[in-house]
């Protein structure tokens, strides 16, 4: 007996669900043309700034010092000419707050403007690896014609990789000096990486990671990766300035020069041949819009060439495109100034009123606290740890304030201390046994650079509880 089986009906998916997936569920390669115009032309201006800025960063210094250094292993990070150390928790906390709080402005006014102007994503992709792209598989679209080219190994698409690799490989570089300084990256690249094999792998990941990044993710780091995209409807409201698609002027659509009860907008599909994430802004407002106004440039050329007032696609409010006026003066763009003041203004007043030396006293490692002198003398070895957050070298003196009796024993003082570095002395103080109560004597140690700055710090020496007359070692 046969036993007849209902036919399985998978479910098909209504049309394309992303931009980047085809109906089959794989990759769809997004391929835009470059459209000319002139927002295109300021983007790229800014863009080969942003990007000379970057590489340059590494390269400045300021009274021979780096501009910017992010020292991991000694823990100092200098940033435009300022060194943080860990124990500035509260100043890193200011600067990360207030950068927060100044994307969340940014945003609400202006949309993503970092997204399409500024993020270093969207400018080494569109400014730097897909103009090699075109360079290499041949013009506007030639990309198109490599995607359908049989031959994986055809040499445009090698010559497209080497190229990307060797960019990566500068890029790793110049990342790494921002870890280590120019010098160190410059002498490593003339020695076996097996001499400096963990600043190697650092390199070698990074590299790597930029070449995946823009050969192959691509805009799947703004549509998957970056978690600015999804706060977006959480930032913007309807008065902020967004590139938006006027529907009221350019629907209903359609081609032909007959517009006999059509809009403006002739359906050419300009606009999405041009969108680096594959979208239709017809649509409205998504998420995966980064704001980049390609599209606006090639819907402004498309109009000019109709006859037709530009700016059927252009920066705009939600508000506005209803017909509505626009109000600069609402509760986010309040609050976030008035939040970002406090927070920033804070940090620049910690900075401003920091010390230019951080100044610790510390007892010698793995020693006793104290020794007695065949005098009866107590001694106390100290350490005294400075470090200089001044532009230039200095060299730092020690005294004791409040104990006339005191005698400083120190053969390594006046301690001389690089500009942003610490440097670490030993110091001896001789007392009289008389000098400590129960086996405590608290003296205040003054430190001064001999330029205005001075530091006094308090600190507990250690002697015998009670006076004996031999000499012994001892603990407090
Ligand atoms: S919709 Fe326009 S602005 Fe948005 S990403 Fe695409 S081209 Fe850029
Ligand atoms: S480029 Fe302008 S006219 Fe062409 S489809 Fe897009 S919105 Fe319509």
């Amino acid at each position: 007996m046969s036993v007849s089986v209902p036919p399985v009906f998978a479910p098909r998916p209504p049309g394309r669900v992303l931009p980047t997936l085809n109906e089959d569920g794989s990759r769809r390669w997004i391929r835009p043309k470059w459209a000319k115009g002139d927002w295109g032309a300021r983007r790229r201006v800014l863009a080969w700034a942003l990007m000379l800025v970057w590489l340059a960063l590494p390269h400045v210094r300021v009274n021979d010092r780096p501009f910017v250094l992010l020292d991991f292993p000694t823990r100092h990070f200098t940033i435009f000419g300022a060194t943080f150390l860990p124990t500035d928790t509260i100043l890193l906390m200011l600067l990360l707050v207030s950068g927060l709080i100044g994307i969340f402005l940014l945003t609400a006014l202006f949309g993503r403007a970092w997204c399409g102007w500024a993020c270093p994503q969207t400018v080494w992709m569109e400014f730097l690896f897909r103009p090699i792209e075109r360079l290499w598989e041949g013009g506007e679209r030639g990309s198109l014609r490599m995607d359908a080219e049989p031959d994986r190994w055809h040499w445009r698409r090698w010559a497209k990789h080497a190229t990307y690799a060797v960019i990566a490989v500068f890029l790793g570089n110049t990342f790494l000096a921002y870890f280590v300084g120019t010098d160190k990256v410059v002498q490593w690249m003339q020695l076996s990486p097996l001499d400096h094999p963990t600043p190697f792998v650092i390199m070698a990941l990074f590299s790597g990671g930029v070449f995946f990044d823009f050969a192959y993710f691509r805009e799947q780091f703004c549509l998957v990766a970056c978690p600015y995209g999804r706060w977006q409807s959480a930032l913007l409201d309807r008065q902020s300035m967004i590139v938006a698609y006027d529907a009221r002027r350019g629907e209903p659509r359609g081609k032909g020069k007959a517009r006999d009860g059509l809009g403006s907008c002739v359906d050419c599909g300009q606009c999405v041949a041009v969108c680096p994430t594959g979208i239709d802004i017809r649509n409205g407002l998504q998420m995966e819009c980064v704001h980049c106004t390609q599209c606006m440039d090639a819907c402004d050329a498309v109009m000019d060439k109709v006859g037709q007032p530009r700016g059927l696609v252009r920066y705009a409010t939600r508000d506005g495109l209803d017909g509505k006026p626009r109000r600069v003066l609402r509760a986010r763009t309040i609050i976030y100034p008035a939040a970002f003041s406090l927070f920033f203004g804070g940090f620049l007043y910690a900075l401003g009123t920091k010390a230019t030396a951080d100044v610790t006293f510390l007892g010698a490692a793995g020693a006793a606290p104290y020794t007695v002198e065949p005098s009866g003398n107590v001694v106390n070895p100290v350490r005294v740890k400075v470090v200089n957050r001044g532009a230039t070298a200095r060299r730092f003196r020690v005294t004791i304030t409040d104990a006339p009796e005191a005698t400083l024993v120190a053969p390594t003082l006046p301690l001389a201390v690089e500009a942003g570095k610490s440097g670490l002395a030993g110091l001896f103080v001789v007392l009289p046994p008389s000098a400590f109560t129960n086996g405590v004597r608290t003296v205040t140690f003054r430190v001064d650079d001999g330029e205005g700055f001075t530091d006094e710090v308090t600190y507990r020496l250690a002697g015998p509880r009670r006076v004996t007359a031999a000499p012994t070692r001892g603990t407090p």
